[in-house]
């Protein structure tokens, strides 16, 4: 039987983390539609392989150069014929292929952005997970999206939703459109009524433990610290062409609601289901169709009630940083990101406190200089500054523990 569909080539930059994952999960529906073309990793080799093995892309690509060998290998013994590439070029490289149609970024942090910028370069649909993209280089990215006409469609649940509850033409204004304010849901993570004075001495394992969703060790402490909803309100600046004051954080703490869109008649349009990410992802690689996502349908009576709280920016400093990062502008939000990124990392493996990390993030800020955001260069020094002296910081409050 022939498709009704004009079969669509995706590529996955960072195909093995949960996004990637859910990806391919959606894809494995629609065989009719989608077509996998490259799938990427950092260095997970073997679950590269294990996706190689069910999706026959034509290339496959691993940052680490050693973990390529070893999938080029597995793939030949085992009659495969997708082509491995390796280094950070090869993702930009798989970006930009003329039988890609849908770029799926979903590489975490700075590290996603060049390829997600390449992908807008080559003016594809960009499927956005990669959030730190828009948080480092908002501007930018939105111009090479708009000069290249990609088509950015935003994962990131809340945005998506957002997306859902807008009308077609927002890009003239929101207030054009009616909109008076965009409610941007958060769910405050596994900390919302934790004594807050025993925070400090939370482990890794508590703080990925997300009481909704199941992410990526870094987003899960993000949405530990808020930072991660703090680089929202910026990644929807961004999306929305708007300003942070349109901005409100709900805290809404059984996910159900995944965003809402406030307008000047009155009305408030919320989207709501299970919290599940293959709703998103099924919604913007089908846009403006609507496909099948795999996900159990809402049961609304067993969800009776929904609650809602203002944000406590006491409790979650990291908020209250990303909102300042925001409206100082230039390379500020560049800064946090990277500090925020040291700082996670530093805590997951042990080297740091909970607490400290909204400290290091705003040690790092008072002591970098903010500068216009002009071209990418800059962003990319302001990011590798802030790496620097977040390091230094970590081993400072490290030391004074
Ligand atoms: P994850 O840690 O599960 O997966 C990350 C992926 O990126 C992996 O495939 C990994 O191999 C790859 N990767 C890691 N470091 C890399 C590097 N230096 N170079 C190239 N590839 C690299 O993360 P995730 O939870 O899937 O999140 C991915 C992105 O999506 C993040 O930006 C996150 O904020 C965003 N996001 C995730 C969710 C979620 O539910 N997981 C929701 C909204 C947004
Ligand atoms: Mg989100």
């Amino acid at each position: 039987m022939s498709s009704q569909f004009n079969l669509q080539g995706v590529c996955i930059l960072g195909s093995t983390g949960t996004i990637g994952v859910n990806t391919l999960d959606v894809i494995k529906r629609h065989a009719d539609r989608y077509k996998v073309i490259a799938l990427t990793a950092n260095k997970a080799d073997e679950k590269l392989f294990q996706q190689c093995v069910e999706f026959n892309p034509l290339y496959a690509v691993l940052v680490n150069a050693d973990a390529a060998q070893r999938l080029e290998l597995k793939l030949e013994q085992a009659g495969i014929n997708t082509e491995v590439l390796y280094g950070v070029k090869s993702l930009e490289k798989v970006a930009g292929l003329d039988e890609v149609d849908q770029v799926m970024a979903a590489i975490v942090g700075a590290a996603g952005l060049l390829p997600t910028l390449a992908a807008a370069r080559a003016g594809k649909r960009i499927l956005l997970a990669n959030k730190e993209a828009l948080v480092m280089s908002g501007d930018i990215f939105m111009k090479e999206v708009e000069k290249h006409n990609a088509e950015l469609l935003p994962i990131d649940s809340e945005h998506n939703a957002i997306f859902q509850c807008m009308p077609v033409h927002f890009d003239s204004g929101l207030q054009q459109v009616g909109v008076n304010k965009i409610l941007l849901t958060a769910s405050g993570g596994p900390f919302r009524t934790r004594d807050i004075d025993s925070l400090h001495n939370v482990t890794p394992a508590e703080a990925v433990a997300h009481p909704n969703w199941v992410m990526g060790q870094k987003i899960s402490v993000d949405s530990a610290t808020m930072m991660n909803k703090g680089l929202e309100v910026i990644e929807a600046c961004w999306l929305f062409k708007t300003e942070p004051s349109m901005i409100q954080v709900v805290l809404h703490s059984q996910s159900i609601i995944h965003s809402m869109v406030s307008y000047t008649d009155g009305s408030v349009l919320a989207q709501m289901g299970n919290p599940d990410m293959r709703t998103p992802i099924a919604h913007a690689m089908a846009w403006p169709q609507r496909m099948p996502s795999g996900v159990e349908p809402l049961d609304i009576f067993e969800v009776a009630k929904l609650e809602f709280e203002k944000p406590d920016f006491i409790r979650f400093p990291c908020l209250a940083m990303a909102y300042e990062a925001l409206n100082e502008g230039g390379t500020a939000t560049a800064t946090l990101n990277a500090a925020n990124e040291i700082a996670v990392d530093a805590f997951l493996n042990k080297q740091l406190s909970f607490t400290n990390i909204s400290r290091v993030i705003e040690k790092t800020l008072e002591q970098s200089k903010n500068v216009e955001a002009e071209n990418l260069q800059i962003i990319l020094d302001a990011d590798a500054d802030a790496r620097q002296v977040s390091t230094d910081w970590v081993k400072k409050l490290e030391f004074n523990r």
